[in-house]
């Protein structure tokens, strides 16, 4: 590749690491891209030019005392919803605009502390709720691949600028699908780890339950680098996993003669777009004659998943936004009690997807509705969890499309909330069950656009993870890339 901001986490840590690069010469590459890109994509809420000058000036001190690690003056992006100490931070609400932190998330802290360099904050729908960064407060975010049509969402900004060359790696966040449909849409890899693996700490809450922070990155190996910078144990989350971190690398170049992969009927749907449906089983095959075991398992309960995270999400949501209230962050609108001014301020503040939200799950918990729809999700979920736990006793991982289709056209989906919501049927079981599934991308559909390919593994099954989808990324040999990710574009 001609273009330092081409190149994969792991190739640029070699020539920082040998001296033939500079992390600001690194930084220079993305912003420079970002010059060309952004006027195109608006993937980008805040570019923190200065501080990232900054990092990148100390990551080469501590490159040239011989004391770099695998992130140090890498430019990384972070999804608009985790806190960033003196850089403002919206969520794409208007309810924050012009708050401005003053702590790091701990995901952050601990990219900053091998010396990272955070090259900005990116665009994603308000609060998370949304498939395709148009419910953003801020405008909408475009795909790389084709500016007419959404990048996904909600992590949106943060797979546009890894696709376009803007960063070297994103984090995401996943509720419902976030990291994996975005990515898969972009063409990028986008991993959503075990429930607690990474801390919530200083990730605004959306749906404390189902909420990971995870990377998207160009390659299955560079999500393994940033997994081992910000996974592990944090006393600031209580839900945050205690034991020791699985050994990511384990498998990584292990292949798949043996494994047992489980194919799910529930997740391959003929109301699918065929290009994927066909992609999908193309790859399956490829597993296959690559000595995996393909099994067809069955996820009954599934069929109710995108029902059940409907009801149990926007009731998360809906306690989790009452802290908006004008009095402590961001916008106040005035009014004659501080009543009227709490009312006035919410009402002004969110957007319309994020009150359809709040309403819907404040419903869901009022008394005498909460067990019909609140309780009954939770049984459901419950059933979910026991369909993958009695489908891990004779597979290793489940496949399956990340999304149902590929990029839509910006506007397509917008006013139909349930064909909205549809996007996300594959990849919101495994935030049910709080387990962990990737996206890889393995090809384009017949206009032009990146499929992705969804592994699934049981909770802290990250190695066998990996180990699929290294093989999967082998197999596919996904070597596109965005138009807007050339220089030739001006
Ligand atoms: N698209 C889903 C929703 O709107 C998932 C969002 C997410 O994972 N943050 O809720």
């Amino acid at each position: 590749m001609s273009d330092l901001a081409d190149l994969s986490i792991t190739s640029a840590h070699e020539l920082l690491d040998s001296g033939e690069t500079s992390s600001s010469e690194l930084l220079d590459a993305v912003l420079k891209r970002a010059g060309i890109t952004e006027s195109h994509l608006h993937a980008y809420l805040t570019i923190d030019k200065a501080g990232a000058a900054e990092a990148a000036a100390r990551a080469d001190e501590r490159i040239a005392a011989g004391d770099g690690a695998q992130m140090t003056g890498i430019p990384i992006a972070l999804k608009d919803n985790m806190v960033t100490k003196g850089v403002e931070t919206t969520c794409s609400s208007k309810i924050l605009s012009g708050w401005i932190p003053p702590y790091d998330g701990t995901a952050v802290s601990r990219l900053k502390e091998v010396d990272a360099v955070t090259v900005g904050k990116t665009n994603l729908d308000e609060f998370a709720m949304g498939s395709s960064t148009e419910n953003s407060a801020y405008g909408v975010t475009r795909n790389p691949w084709d500016t007419e049509r959404v990048p996904g969402g909600s992590s949106g900004g943060s797979a546009a600028v890894v696709a376009a060359g803007s960063a070297f790696a994103a984090l995401g966040s996943d509720t419902g699908g976030s990291v994996r449909q975005p990515a898969a849409l972009c063409g990028v890899v986008g991993l959503k780890p075990t429930y607690g693996l990474v801390s919530r700490y200083g990730l605004i809450a959306f749906a404390s339950s189902l909420d990971q922070i995870g990377p998207i990155t160009r390659s299955v190996e560079d999500a393994v680098v940033v997994l081992e910078a910000i996974a592990g144990h944090d006393v600031m989350d209580a839900t945050s996993y205690r034991g020791a971190v699985p050994d990511f690398r384990a498998g990584l170049s292990a292949g798949v003669a043996g494994l047992r992969v489980g194919v799910a009927a529930e997740l391959l749907r003929d109301d699918m777009q065929p290009e994927v449906l066909a992609a999908t089983r193309k790859m399956v095959d490829q597993l296959s004659d690559a000595g995996a075991a393909v099994r067809q398992v069955s996820l009954p309960s599934v069929e109710y998943a995108l029902s059940a995270y409907y009801l149990i999400a926007p009731a998360e949501a809906s306690a989790n936004l009452a802290r908006f209230d004008g009095v402590r962050y961001g916008l106040r609108v005035d009014g004659e009690t501080t009543e009227e001014m709490m009312a006035r301020t919410r009402a002004e503040g969110f957007g319309p997807e994020v009150i359809r939200r709040i309403l819907l799950g404040t419903y869901a918990l009022s008394a005498g509705y909460y067990d019909a729809f609140y309780g009954q999700a939770q049984r459901v979920r419950t059933l979910v969890r026991r369909d993958f736990a009695a489908a891990y006793e004779n597979v290793d991982v489940l496949v399956s499309p990340t999304s149902p289709t590929t990029a839509f056209s910006v506007g397509e989906k917008s006013t139909d909330p349930i064909a909205m919501y549809y996007s996300d049927v594959c990849t919101i079981p495994s935030n049910l069950s709080g387990d962990p599934a990737i996206s890889v991308p393995i090809g384009l559909d017949d206009a032009g656009l990146p499929i992705g390919f969804q592994v699934m593994a049981p909770s802290l099954g990250e190695p066998v993870l990996f180990q699929a989808a290294a093989e999967i990324e082998r197999l596919a040999d996904f070597t596109a890339r965005p138009r807007l990710a050339t220089s030739e574009v001006t």
